[in-house]
């Protein structure tokens, strides 16, 4: 069933037949102006009355079309606030945030009335009446409340991105609704999306009874011309670099956007287009400020980027030239001639000297990410300063989720960075490749809001129609799903793999799942125990639940809170400087930053708990200097993110009152400037990092187990870990390299040359049976009738063989 007009030309007219409005919103004339002009305005009566009237509606209209601002907005006037609340979810924290403030303005209502709730902040009151949030946020909020009653209707926005938290609100609510119709409290379900693979949601015996209506919202979309290169070339960011110069000083007015794969690419991009194109507006400071500020996101990605850069360099072969025809648009008839060759050695020479053609027409270049403050986001929805041209340079939030306005040209790198995970090992490591053919598209679409519009791929329509795929994979297909599982246990959903997925995962992903739980103690026999329950309760992974739910027996939850806030944040200590200098100086930073952890990291106890140990040191002293107005300084000096750290204490925050509200007699505070725990609390903590992350144990490659023809120094930091054929080493700047602990556990390995162990403690092998008993074999079994008594230690001995690793390991006989 599919319902809306097949409309060939854009209409600028609006309907003026108005559904019933209950609630009055006193917009203003400007923003109602606007509004007008919305496609989706047109349909409201239609959406509205298929809203009433059926208890599921799909919504697919392209982006920009006005439906994650207007449809709550319907809602809220047809009177579906008045008793409950409109939730709205969306995929990325950014969108959540930015959506809720643009309704809020357009409706001229405070953040109170419509508010946001990400994982670790919101703006929720008692007034709230429009609530946006992230999907993950409502799925934690299932758990507690089955039936959703706060909410007379739930949209699932963008629900093409397939984002897992999504997936699974779907099959929830395919069942939430029945129930409410049941109990005669009606939720309604809107599912909202681009046009695209909405069969997955309409064609799915599983999900609906009766197949939701769909309809479907033409954006005013005018054409656009796809331009393809000739060649491929890897260098991407050059080539979208050399791009842009030439839109500029070539062709007529009209923004430019950009799409590249992550934070660093964005940065360095904005930087040299920047560098070429300075503005000779009094705003030129600021802008300039903004860019190096910018240049201190330096997260996890950054690392990636660097590394795939450093392997692309290597694979860069010369180009000589550039063909021409590559750069030509219709009208586009200048002579270009240009001859350059790719220098690989550094990076600003991968650029090239550009030399700027006369254009006397600033260029207003900015970022944007996921990442990037939000004050800094709304940023690309206001005009450029007069006179100038828009250039945004984006990574894939531009896509769907965001829809800025006036841009004309897009030059699409056709990358994308996905994490790829292996369902057995665990394994992870960031690659970029090429993106879908629907995302492709939608890039592409982002050109023609404001009218006929070009899209330059810097890729051959041979690469495209061989090595893209359709659609990008659903992300559940991609990730571990653990905590999910975990979840749907702890709803009573005993047969996970019959749950109505919209694309249901492997089954390998289900069943690892359910081994890593119960080795952990969250399941037993797959049924969810007190500790799993106790575990779902955390907002944060299933093993760092286990960790604090460990802690609170301990009363050790300062500090296990700080581990795993540290833990949870990418990238808080740095491995090189930002502000790079020449090599001898970068080395000695490097030796300098080196002997401090040494020195966070203690001896005894505290030295074997590692990494954690380094953190809890470095939060603690970095919490010090903000308390003395020095942060800055000290992050810098010591090696830190800045933002790491504040992102740290918010997470301190958030899981300190999460635990509060869960164990309502805790009197735990949050005390920025922890003291090191002392040594018998490190002992301890090294345990409950063991609890936690059981099923990761490595144990040294000892020398005789390297073969004759290996070159044994290559195994100086060498392990085997768990279900890894391959040995995994100690991180670069372990403080545990100098010790060589026999058994550790980790956080997670990750690949770039080879594969790396990240958080890192060491353990010791006895305590293995008792924190992680599910994942030992016990050769005399704990209950035996003739256990072994050793007189010398005065101790019930039992053998204890590890079935850790690819092989048995030598594990000594255990203290009982
Ligand atoms: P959709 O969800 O269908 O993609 P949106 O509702 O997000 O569409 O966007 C509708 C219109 O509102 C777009 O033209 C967009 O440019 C505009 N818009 C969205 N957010 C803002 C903002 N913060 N400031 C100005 N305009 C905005
Ligand atoms: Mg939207």
């Amino acid at each position: 069933q599919e319902t809306g007009k097949d409309k060939k030309k854009p209409n600028l007219q609006v309907v003026e037949r108005k559904p019933a409005v209950f609630v009055q919103v006193n917009r203003k004339s400007t923003i109602q102006k606007a509004r007008l002009k919305l496609p989706i305005l047109a349909e409201e009566q239609q959406i509205m009355e298929t809203i009433n009237e059926n208890p599921v509606v799909i919504l697919a209209g392209e982006t920009g079309s006005g439906k994650t601002t207007q449809v709550p907005q319907f809602l809220y006037e047809a009177g579906y606030a008045l008793k409950k609340m409109i939730a709205i979810t969306e995929p990325r924290r950014v969108a959540a945030i930015s959506m809720s403030q643009r309704v809020a303005d357009e409706m001229n209502l405070t953040s109170k009335e419509v508010s946001y709730l990400i994982r670790f902040e919101g703006n929720v009151t008692d007034e709230t009446k429009i609530k946006f949030m992230t999907d993950g946020v409502l799925l934690k909020e299932v758990q507690s409340d089955f039936l959703l009653r706060k909410y007379s209707v739930v949209i699932l926005d963008e629900a093409h991105e397939r984002s897992v938290y999504t997936d699974i609100l779907i099959g929830l609510l395919s069942r939430i609704v029945p129930l409410r119709k049941k109990r005669g409290d009606p939720l309604k379900l809107i599912i909202m999306s681009a046009t695209l693979r909405l069969e997955d949601f309409t064609n799915n015996q599983r999900l609906f009874k009766i197949t939701p209506p769909v309809i479907k919202v033409d954006a005013r979309q005018f054409p656009v011309t796809i331009h393809f290169n000739k060649r491929t070339n890897e260098n991407y960011l050059k080539e979208a670099f050399n791009k842009a110069v030439k839109i500029h000083t070539k062709l007529p007015d009209g923004g430019i956007l950009i799409f590249v794969t992550g934070q660093q690419e964005v940065n360095t991009l904005v930087r040299k287009l920047r560098k070429a194109f300075p503005l000779r507006h009094k705003d030129n400071q600021s802008n300039k400020n903004e860019g190096d500020s910018d240049s201190e996101n330096s997260d996890k990605e950054i690392e990636d980027d660097l590394k795939q850069t450093l392997k692309r360099r290597k694979k860069v072969k010369p180009v000589p030239k550039i063909n021409l025809d590559d750069y030509s648009v219709p009208g586009d008839n200048e002579d270009l001639n240009l001859e350059e060759e790719i220098n690989t050695d550094s990076e600003d020479e991968d650029f090239g000297d550009v030399n700027i053609v006369s254009n006397n027409q600033p260029l207003w270049v900015l970022p944007l990410f996921s990442l990037l403050p939000s004050h800094k986001q709304a940023e690309v929805f206001k005009p450029p300063p007069e006179g100038c041209r828009l250039c945004i340079v984006s990574t894939n939030v531009a896509e769907t989720s965001l829809t800025i306005p006036n841009i004309k040209y897009v030059i699409d790198t056709g990358k994308t960075k996905v994490k790829l995970y292996d369902k057995v090992t665990g394994v992870t490591s960031y690659i970029v490749t090429w993106t879908s053919k629907a995302s492709a598209d939608q890039r592409a679409g982002r050109a023609g809001r404001l009218g006929p519009g070009h899209c330059y791929r810097l890729y051959s329509s041979a690469v495209f129609n061989d090595t893209f795929q359709e659609f990008s994979v659903p992300e559940i297909q991609q990730k571990p799903v653990d905590d999910l599982y975990l979840q749907m246990k702890c709803m009573n959903i005993d047969k996970v793999v019959n749950f109505p997925f919209p694309t249901v995962p492997d089954l390998l992903q289900l069943q690892t799942a359910d081994k890593r739980l119960e080795i952990l103690g969250a399941l037993k026999n797959s049924k969810v125990t007190p500790l799993g329950r106790a575990i779902s309760r955390f907002p944060v992974l299933p093993r760092f639940g286990k960790m604090l739910a460990l802690s609170h027996q301990q009363n050790l939850l300062p500090y296990t809170i700080c581990i795993v806030a540290a833990l949870s944040v990418q990238e808080v200590l740095l491995e090189t400087p930002i502000l790079q200098t020449n090599s001898q100086e970068v080395k000695n930073i490097r030796q300098k930053w080196a002997a401090i952890r040494r020195q966070w990291a203690g001896v005894g106890n505290s030295l074997l708990l590692g990494d954690p140990m380094v953190f809890l040191r470095a939060v603690g002293a970095a919490e010090y200097a903000n308390s003395e107005g020095s942060l800055e300084k000290f992050c810098l000096e010591n090696g830190l993110r800045q933002k790491a750290i504040t992102e740290i204490r918010k997470l301190r925050i958030q899981l300190t009152n999460e635990i509060k509200t869960n164990i309502p007699n805790s009197d735990i505070i949050v005390d920025p400037k922890l003291s090191p725990p002392s040594d018998i609390q490190a002992k301890l903590l090294r345990q409950i990092m063991l609890a936690g992350m059981g099923d990761q144990v490595a144990r040294k490659i000892m020398p005789e187990e390297i073969k004759e023809d290996q070159d044994k120094t290559k195994f100086k930091y060498a392990y085997h870990a768990n279900n890894i054929e391959e040995p995994v080493f100690l991180h670069q700047g372990s403080v545990l390299k100098k010790t060589l602990p026999e058994f550790v556990v980790y956080q997670e390995i990750y690949e770039t040359n080879k594969m790396y162990m990240r958080g890192v403690t060491a353990i010791e092998p006895e305590w293995l049976p008792i924190y992680v008993p599910n994942a030992c074999q016990l050769s005399t079994p704990l209950k035996d009738p003739e256990p072994k008594y050793d007189s010398q230690s005065d101790k019930i001995l039992c053998i204890v063989s590890g079935t850790f690793g690819s092989q048995a390991w030598p594990v000594p006989n255990v203290e009982i």
